[in-house]
């Protein structure tokens, strides 16, 4: 099964993968955490796309598309993979299709996460992520049960740099420029499922699976 997690910052996507990798035991390709972790690593990589990520804008499509390529070549990847914030541009997308053509891959899924402004902007703002196992929580809506420590992990969580209100308008205008056409790129091609990505994590994660057609445990 190869499905891609399609949505705004805040959307859930992180959280909601986290959930279908593990019923599907299929790895989470997730392009910001690869990113990160690379920033963390001091790696040129990394180095380079800080530079862009500071200011809530795209890291140029060919760097992208050679850290996806290199990941889905390995072999946890072969019984198939979810991507989570990758494709984010039309071009992204393409070449994704070009890479699954050459290896006779097939993308199964396209969900697409819908949740609105108002309540992303208050996502964002409160959000707390895990520095270790990426477990995401909330100030207000979900707070870890002691500060400042994970719950899943026992790591620390903190803000993510790029959750701060001015990089979040950012963030959320270069989605609307950049990546809400790739939806239409995969409309077009019959993949898109939208799904209403308002509500619980549980209510959100139900949504999803009766996408799959009970192919999911639930
Ligand atoms: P995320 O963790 O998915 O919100 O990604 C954090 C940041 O990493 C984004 O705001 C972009 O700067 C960068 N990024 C992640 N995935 C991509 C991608 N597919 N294309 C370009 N930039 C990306």
């Amino acid at each position: 099964m190869i499905i891609a997690l399609f949505g705004p910052p805040g959307s859930g996507k992180g959280t909601q993968a986290k959930f279908l990798i593990k019923n599907l035991n299929i790895p989470q390709l997730s392009t910001g955490d690869m990113l990160r972790e690379s920033i963390r690593g001091g790696t040129s990589t990394g180095l380079e796309a800080k530079k862009f990520m500071d200011q809530g804008k795209l890291v140029p499509d060919e760097v992208m598309i050679g850290l996806i390529r290199d990941r889905i070549a390995l072999q946890d990847c072969k019984n198939g993979f979810l991507l989570d914030g990758f494709p984010r541009t039309v071009a992204q997308a393409q070449a994704l299709d070009d890479m699954f053509d050459s290896a006779s891959l097939k993308l199964d899924h396209v969900i697409s996460l819908l949740v609105s402004r108002k309540e992303l902007v208050g996502r964002l703002s409160g959000r707390l992520v895990c520095s270790k196992c990426g477990a995401s929580f909330h100030e207000i809506s979900k707070p870890t049960k002691l500060a400042g420590i994970c719950d899943v992990c026992g790591a620390d969580v903190s803000k993510r740099a790029d959750d701060r209100a001015e990089v979040v308008e950012a963030r959320l205008e270069t989605f609307t420029a950049s990546t809400k056409p790739v939806e239409e790129y995969y409309r077009a091609k019959g993949k898109l499922r939208e799904v209403d990505a308002q509500g619980s994590e549980m209510q959100v994660y139900q949504r999803i699976t009766s996408v799959f057609g009970g192919a999911l445990k639930g």
